[in-house]
């Protein structure tokens, strides 16, 4: 009866479209409603599967890649900065206007949330990381220290007392407009987990492969330094961060 679209392997393999299909190999294919078809079992199961397809679709379709830059870009204006003392505006002109790309980050923003239908940023502002000898107490910029990331923790030999073992960290925060940066977290990336009875959520950045194992195996380029916090956390939940 279904010898055509149903051999001997067909019903099973249809059904291992995540249990949607039924299916027998005396009477064909069985969907569970009459309404499904073939096309329904490729509906992203995820939203981060979703994701991919919203990238996809603001990438090839001229029509959306139109509206979502358009959307994105037609409520930005200029920024006026509303006072007559010239210093200030000198100054926020030169902090948001050429250092930030603030206008441009906004209009980076509205595309994020008119391709996924969220956005994501944060201020990241410039820190020092600082080592500590748990022995003598000496303190040095890890930038400037020799060590070793190992098993999420830095291995140095302190420059006074010549200690061997993973270091103190300290992060020292220093006021410096040039390091502080906008960041976009892509969607793609995080995870936002709702709690039901507090009515609260949770960010918890998924760190990409790539990224993770430089951390690890220590080939850093510098990362060690910049998410030693970063670090311990991917330590604990193995790939993620909460953002917060
Ligand atoms: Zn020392």
């Amino acid at each position: 009866m279904s010898a055509g679209l149903v051999g001997t392997q067909g019903a099973i393999r249809f059904s291992r479209t995540r249990g949607r299909l039924g299916g027998s190999q005396d009477w064909g294919l069985q969907y569970p409603s009459p309404f499904f078809d073939i096309a329904h079992t490729y509906l992203p199961a995820t939203v981060k599967q979703m994701f991919r397809w919203c990238r996809y679709y603001f990438l090839v379709n001229p029509l959306i890649n139109a509206v979502v830059f358009k959307m994105a870009e037609y409520p930005i204006t200029d920024v006026i900065f509303d006072t007559d003392r010239l210093d200030l505006k000198d100054t926020w002109n030169s902090i948001l206007m050429e250092h930030l790309r603030y206008r441009s980050f906004q209009i980076e923003v509205g595309l994020d949330y008119y391709t996924y239908g969220n956005a994501l940023v944060s201020v990241f502002y410039p820190f020092i990381k600082l080592l500590k000898c748990t022995e003598c107490g000496h303190e040095v910029p890890a930038a400037d220290a020799k060590y070793n990331f190992r098993n999420f923790k830095f291995h140095w030999y302190c420059p006074k007392c010549d200690h061997h073992g993973p270091a103190k960290v300290r992060d020292h925060y220093i006021r410096a407009i040039k390091g502080i940066r906008l960041i976009r977290w892509n969607p793609e990336d995080v995870d936002i987990h709702y709690n039901d009875i507090t009515g609260e959520y949770t960010y918890y950045y998924q760190i990409p492969g790539q990224l993770k194992n430089d951390i690890i195996i220590g080939n850093s380029h510098g990362y060690a330094q910049l998410l030693g916090q970063s670090a311990a956390g991917c330590h604990q939940h193995h790939t993620r961060r909460s953002l917060e």
